[in-house]
């Protein structure tokens, strides 16, 4: 059997994850790609910054990506504040870099959407 032939054959056993943890998976994979962007392609981020319009509606809802943020606080009102607003790190200040952060952020709530959109480059 070829490498590729038992390679697909190999997939084909692997069992089906449930949408809850396939959900947790690709949120984890954009937590890395956004640290990724920050380590290293901080010129992408200054490009996608010029293209984000909108502004924060504090629904919190990505500070709840794969777990929900020991900073964040819930408020009464529904809307959320973060205790360390000043010192956050780069991953939750530039949050969305981009339309796959929004998918991420969507995939635990798309019913209001976030505050933030990016227009066409
Ligand atoms: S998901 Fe968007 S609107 Fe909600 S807290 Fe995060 S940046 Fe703000």
């Amino acid at each position: 059997m070829s490498p590729l032939r038992a390679f697909k054959a190999a997939k084909l056993k692997t069992p089906k994850l449930p949408p809850e943890v396939k959900a947790k998976v690709a949120q984890s994979v954009g937590k890395l790609r956004r640290f990724a962007l920050h380590t290293v392609n901080e010129d992408y981020i200054s490009q996608m910054q010029t293209l984000r319009q909108g502004a924060c509606r504090r629904c919190g809802l990505c500070c709840k990506l794969v777990f929900e943020c020991p900073f964040l606080q819930n408020l009464a009102d529904g809307r959320s504040r973060c205790r360390i607003h000043g010192r956050k790190p780069d991953n939750c200040t530039f949050f969305p870099i981009d339309e796959r952060d929004l998918q991420d952020r969507d995939s635990l709530g798309a019913q209001v959407p976030c505050g933030f959109s990016f227009r066409k480059a």
